[in-house]
């Protein structure tokens, strides 16, 4: 009902799923039918993709937000028209671009993978919004984007300060602390989204979680060294 409800996965996985292009249509800035102003959201979201999408080698011109209210027919046909040649120009996603399948694929899936962290990154600037369109042009700097992934964080449990209170892993949105009573927590990074939670939870008497930036995150501890034995049961 609203392009406010649009969210970068969505955009993604169309384009995993292997659409040559992504329209949005959306009723026009300042014309919101609900008091979330959801098209200036979708604004936002939409700058932030195309950016992303240049970033991993794709024409973020595959990509196209336009402002066309329901009583807007010719301007939508014309819209639609215009955006079909375009893609047409571009040719097939990868192909137009010169990147092999696997490799956009395995693209695609690390930026989609990145969203959440990216949401949480970029939030301040995703939910402001701008009085004048023009602003938006250059909202979405490539060098913030190159920053963004060249920083990008990871969480890891430090195996000497954990003290398995189970916190961090009651707290995780994605359980992706493996969790059990009496055993080092270990973060399984395959399934953590970097939303940083673990690292506000974890008591500052044990401050167990750390974060990694610019440098891989060691290895998990042996599930076999993982038991912590109390220091009265050891005597
Ligand atoms: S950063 Fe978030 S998703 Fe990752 S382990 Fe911690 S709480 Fe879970
Ligand atoms: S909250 Fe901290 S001390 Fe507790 S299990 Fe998690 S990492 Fe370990």
């Amino acid at each position: 009902m609203c392009t406010g409800r649009i969210d970068l996965e969505f955009i993604l996985r169309a384009f995993s799923n292997g659409s040559d292009g992504v329209f949005i249509g959306g009723c026009h800035l300042g014309e919101c039918n609900y008091v979330t102003a959801g098209n200036y959201a979708a604004l936002s979201m939409v700058l932030l993709c195309r950016k992303l999408l240049e970033h991993i080698g794709v024409n973020p011109e595959r990509l196209r937000l336009e402002w066309c209210s329901s009583g807007e027919g010719i301007r939508f046909a014309h819209f639609m028209n215009d955006f079909s040649k375009k893609v047409k120009e571009l040719g097939p996603l990868g192909q137009g671009e010169l990147i092999d399948e696997n490799k956009l694929r395995s693209k695609l899936e690390e930026v989609t993978k990145l969203v959440p962290y990216i949401k949480i990154v970029k939030r301040d600037k995703l939910e402001k919004r701008l009085e004048n369109a023009e602003e938006y042009n250059d909202y979405f700097t490539s060098e913030e984007i190159e920053e963004l992934f060249r920083e990008v964080i990871s969480y890891y449990i430090d195996p000497e300060k954990c003290q398995a209170c189970m916190i961090c892993a009651r707290r995780c949105p994605v359980e992706a602390i493996i969790s059990a009573k009496n055993q080092i927590h270990v973060i399984d990074q395959e399934k953590c989204i970097k939303c940083g939670t673990c690292f506000e939870a974890c008591p500052p008497k044990f401050s167990a979680v750390t974060k990694i930036s610019g440098e891989p995150v060691p290895p998990p501890i042996p599930e076999e060294e993982r038991t912590i034995v109390k220091k009265s049961k050891e005597k």
